[in-house]
């Protein structure tokens, strides 16, 4: 058994931030980490992170504003503030640390425009800010002597009298179970974003911390708000990041029409997303689309801008669509990207289990209700990653470790995971094809638009899905890296994920943000605005309301 006073799931910006904050804060911290920290899907992020930075007149209020507009008035302004509040000093700070971030012609720290926002607050690197950051925080948390578990996976949360006080995790290399106890935890596991196919997240984004604390617990919170990226590639899912219609870039149709001035005059290709996804599919339906896409085109941004600062998403239109950017439009439709839901937690990302934190695109705190806006959720990561660290260390400095805590936690997990093992092979299945299958349907179902009938389809289908995924064989009975093992758990995380998404979506009886319903098209603010909040149960998830913190901003409606 190790101990450490605050162990820190997940190695990624939220995880990382986290783990630097704690241990700052003088008490024993480590982290924990299916992969190595900077393979961590951080690293994909491409476009940038928003800060209201006064050099250039911008203000927060303004930022906090756009962003619960942005939300569609789900998202808790209370915490929106605080976010955008401490924005600029986590820039700085990460500038200072060694993040070195693009400048502009008179040498400041230069910004481009981002989706629903009337100011350019988006700070960046290129186009692979994420890469950027994540490698500056590693270093720091090379340097501050925190331990990092690297490709360990958490297996359970233990809960001792009602607290959370460690976890289960397995070696990967040598497949050994271990128990590792600790006075606090901070989950920071990424989305879920592999329970849609396809989707621009990684093969990692597998919702594990979500039903992780889901099982321990702890509640999740406006599941069924997933983002639809407006511009991802149909053969894969890979995201052409909102930075080319930050630098400029339009959106056209068959007809070479920048169909946005019907849906959105004033801010065109730079509305929020879930309005661009809703005008592409719109125009994809009506048959003014091309193949099932539309066409991002960035010609007139000229060779010299694409090179310097979207090169990255170039060679991807080039490597998966054919399409050289510079030259000819880019094919695009809306594809899964993010979730704004996940574990609810309070804006020092504390869960309702004591001693459990949460943090990232795994925690709901909620900033980003209905719908994020593009370059918040790394300053979420940042400012709630920092402030869940902070809060947990503070917390542990005068706390014992639970005694009960011993090794039994991880022996009952051996024994589950030799279950598995030793189920039958003969006419089992694989984890893959239930695994595409799941995808497959959440993303027929609950994509752009979203209809009753065809959420309850999705929730027979997911049903089935599970009952199959009970009796699935695992063929590699071996220890080192028993990759088809993790797999095979990690299928079982993305069950919870997918319910939730469907219980959530079938309980908001409305259209708002990304959830659009075409048998309720409207937003009803008499009845629903409120969070959808699920715990989990025998018999599937209890459901609770919960009130929008609502400080200065009153609902009003939302146009582009
Ligand atoms: C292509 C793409 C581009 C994006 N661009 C931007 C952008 O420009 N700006 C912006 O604001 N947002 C962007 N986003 C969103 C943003 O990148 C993510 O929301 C954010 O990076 C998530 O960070 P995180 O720290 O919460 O999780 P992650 O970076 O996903 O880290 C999760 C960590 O949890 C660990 N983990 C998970 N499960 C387990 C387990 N069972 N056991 C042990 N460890 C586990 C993983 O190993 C990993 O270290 C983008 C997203 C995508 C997909």
């Amino acid at each position: 058994m190790f101990d450490h006073d605050v162990l820190v799931i997940g190695a990624g910006l939220a995880g990382m931030r986290a783990a630097l904050a704690a241990s700052q804060a003088g008490v024993n911290v480590a982290v924990v980490t299916k992969v190595f920290p900077v393979r961590s899907h951080s690293n994909a992020a491409q476009g940038g992170i928003n800060a209201a930075l006064t050099d250039r007149g911008d203000k927060w209020e303004d930022h906090a504003y756009d962003t619960v507009k942005g939300s569609d008035y789900l998202g808790d302004q209370d915490a929106i503030e605080i976010m955008c509040k401490e924005a600029g000093s986590e820039i700085i700070n990460m500038e200072h640390m060694g993040t070195i971030f693009n400048r502009d012609a008179e040498g400041k720290l230069g910004v481009r425009a981002f989706g629903g926002q009337r100011q350019a607050r988006t700070f960046f690197v290129a186009d692979f800010t994420g890469q950027a950051l994540l490698y500056v925080l590693h270093e720091q948390v090379m340097k501050s002597g925190v331990r990092v578990y690297e490709e360990w996976f958490v297996l359970s949360l233990i809960v001792e009298g009602g607290e959370c006080c460690g976890a289960v995790v397995m070696e990967m290399k040598t497949g050994e179970v271990h128990t590792i106890r600790a006075k606090a935890v901070i989950m920071a596991t990424g989305g879920i974003g592999r329970v849609f196919e396809p989707s621009t997240n990684a093969l990692i984004c597998t919702g594990d911390g979500m039903a992780l604390a889901y099982r321990a617990g702890a509640p999740l919170m406006d599941m069924e708000m997933i983002q639809y990226h407006p511009t991802t590639l149909k053969s894969n899912g890979a995201l052409m990041s909102e930075a080319a219609r930050g630098e400029g870039a339009y959106l056209i149709n068959k007809d070479g029409d920048r169909f946005m001035k019907r849906y959105a005059p004033n801010m065109m290709e730079l509305a929020s997303r879930d309005v661009v996804s809703r005008s592409e599919q719109t125009e994809i339906n009506e048959g003014r689309g091309v193949n099932g896409c539309v066409l991002l085109d960035c010609r007139h941004l000229g060779e010299k801008l694409i090179k310097e600062k979207l090169g990255q998403i170039r060679q991807l239109g080039i490597d998966f669509a054919n399409a050289d950017m510079i030259k000819e439009p880019v094919p695009v439709r809306p594809g899964m990207h993010y979730v704004m839901g996940g574990i609810r937690t309070n804006y020092d990302g504390l869960t309702s289990i004591p001693g459990l934190y949460a943090a990232g695109e795994t925690a709901c705190v909620s900033v980003h209700g209905g719908n994020r806006l593009g370059a918040n959720s790394l300053l979420d990561t940042l400012v709630f990653g920092k402030r869940s660290g902070q809060h947990a260390a503070a917390g542990v400095k005068s706390k014992q470790h639970a005694a009960g805590v011993t090794d039994a936690y991880s022996e009952a997990e051996k024994k589950k995971i030799q279950a598995i093992l030793d189920r039958p092979a003969d006419g089992g299945e694989l984890f893959g094809k239930v695994r595409q299958e799941l995808g497959e349907t959440m993303n027929k179902y609950l994509a752009v638009f979203r209809d009753q009938q065809g959420m309850e389809t999705a929730q027979r289908k997911v049903k089935e899905l599970r009952m199959r995924y009970e009796k699935v064989i695992v063929h590699d009975k071996g220890r080192t890296f028993n990759t088809n093992l993790i797999f095979t758990l990690e299928l079982g995380f993305m069950f919870d994920c997918a319910e939730t998404v469907i219980v959530g979506a079938l309980e908001r009886k409305e259209s708002r943000g990304a959830h659009t319903r075409t048998d309720m098209p409207k937003r009803d603010d008499a009845n629903w605005l409120k969070h959808v909040v699920q715990f989990r149960t025998p018999e599937g998830p209890r459901i609770e309301d919960q009130p929008v913190k609502i400080t200065q901003w009153q609902p009003q409606v939302r146009s582009y």
